[in-house]
């Protein structure tokens, strides 16, 4: 009985203290997207909500590459499933009992058959995923997709990619080191198919050793499950919980159309044409054009970047990245959550008060002006990106701040803004003489 409740005070303070660092990872990463400016994403809730259903939940643009989302959605349906095994876990830790849904139902036929379903179903899932494991390890070691080896991928982002698919086998190892021993122990009683199989291993091996061993993997499986809820918030992996409220926030405006500034917009047609009818000026004009830093740049974009699965889909697709430019719109969204993350540190340290750092996303060891140079605003990378993120959303600002706030642009640009201002076109014809070509 003591035993019972010094087992339980530690699975309670163990669960409590790993929930309590977890919390906090996830309070910052919301508190993080909240540094950004406010924007309205709330229109044709209808709408968001099927988006969010086909691409978050039936992970619709997955599936132009087949094989790799057969891949991806093994281990997407073992993950929710597992779950039921965790329910136990924790009802088993909380009260001291042992296989407690299993005891629960013993006169209730049909909810045990179920039970022993579902636990059969983790193994099958669960040895599914270890293969699939593997293969994104061969996929990502061995064939060295090229995806898989741009240089932003580099160092932290390629060991995130391994501690997690390592920690995937860690919890599985656990599962049956946890079932084979119980089933040992159990003689076979809870009918454990794949385990079962495990268990003839250990025919053979005293009892209390079977116990410790079946412990072993308890114990096991459970922190490395709250390992990787501690880990999550870190981790490009929180695209399994942030995948959903950003794909309901997705932009639901034709690829291609570009937020226009109201006040600029005004101005370009008074030039154009001075009788032209327009709005009167806002009062709230804005501050300044363009973003320079994530304050800048709207929450949807943070919670893009916190979402970003680093997959380089759209790096992949990209264009100024195919043809050897330095921009890869994956590194967009690293070097912005990299800012963010770098942000609340220093806040972190002040008291939750930011002071400014006199660093900006644009340059400081982020986005550099090449990289912003070489978007041709194609979409490519929005279009390709299975989590619905843009890029090139943020890229746009920030050029926008560079050419508008800066005058930060190449010559050739120049001269044809100069054109623009002057002729009212990119050419340098005068307006007067636009239809000179008819009388040649
Ligand atoms: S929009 Fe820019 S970043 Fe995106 S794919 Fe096209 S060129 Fe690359
Ligand atoms: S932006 Fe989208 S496509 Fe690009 S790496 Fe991130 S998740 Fe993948």
């Amino acid at each position: 009985m003591v035993l019972t409740i010094v087992q339980s005070l530690c699975f309670v303070l163990f669960v409590g203290g790993c929930s309590y660092i977890a919390f906090r990872g996830f309070r910052n990463v919301y508190l993080n997207i909240m540094l950004g400016r406010a924007a309205d994403y709330t229109d044709h809730p209808g709408e968001r909500w099927k988006t969010m259903l086909m691409v978050a939940l039936g992970q619709k643009k997955m599936f132009k590459r087949p094989i790799a989302a057969m891949l991806h959605l093994v281990i997407y349906v073992s993950f929710v499933i597992t779950q039921v095994e965790l329910i136990e876990i924790f009802i088993d830790g909380i009260f001291g009992t042992h296989r407690f849904l299993f005891h629960a139902w013993e006169n209730i036929p049909f909810l045990r058959g179920l039970y022993v379903f579902a636990i059969n179903l983790i193994e099958v899932l669960s040895v599914l995923t270890f293969i699939v494991t593997i293969a994104f390890l061969y996929r990502r070691d061995l064939l060295k997709l090229p995806r898989f080896n741009k240089p932003e991928m580099k160092g932290w982002p390629d060991m995130d990619a391994h501690i997690i698919l390592f920690l995937e086998m860690f919890l599985i190892t656990n599962i049956f080191i946890m079932n084979s021993f119980d089933m040992a122990a159990a003689h076979g009683e809870y009918g454990f198919w794949i385990s079962g199989m495990i268990a003839h291993s250990w025919e053979g091996m005293n009892e209390s050793l079977l116990e410790i061993f079946e412990k072993i993997g308890w114990w096991g499986h459970l922190a490395g499950v709250l390992g990787f809820l501690m880990y999550l918030a870190h981790s490009k992996h929180l695209h399994i919980l942030l995948a959903f409220p950003n794909t309901y926030f997705s932009r639901l405006t034709p690829k291609g159309y570009i937020n226009n500034m109201p006040e600029v917009t005004r101005e370009v047609k008074l030039m154009l044409d001075p009788n032209a009818q327009v709005e009167p000026a806002a009062s709230d004009a804005p501050a300044k054009f363009g973003a320079k830093d994530i304050f800048d740049l709207t929450w949807k974009n943070l919670l893009d970047a916190y979402t970003c699965t680093e997959c380089g889909r759209c790096t992949a697709q990209c264009p100024a990245n195919m043809t050897g430019k330095l921009l890869s719109p994956r590194k967009i969204m690293m070097d912005t959550r990299d800012r963010m993350e770098e942000v609340r540190e220093k806040m972190d340290a002040n008291k939750g008060v930011w002071v400014d750092d006199g660093k900006n996303l644009i340059e400081n060891g982020y986005i550099s002006v090449e990289e912003l140079r070489a978007c041709t605003t194609c979409n490519a990378c929005v279009e390709e990106c299975p989590v619905n993120i843009s890029p090139l959303d943020i890229i746009m600002q920030l050029r926008r701040s560079l050419i508008m706030e800066d005058s930060n642009s190449p010559n050739e640009w120049n001269g044809m803004f100069a054109n623009l201002e002057n002729n009212g076109a990119p050419w340098q014809f005068s307006p007067q003489d636009r239809l000179n070509w008819e009388k040649a």
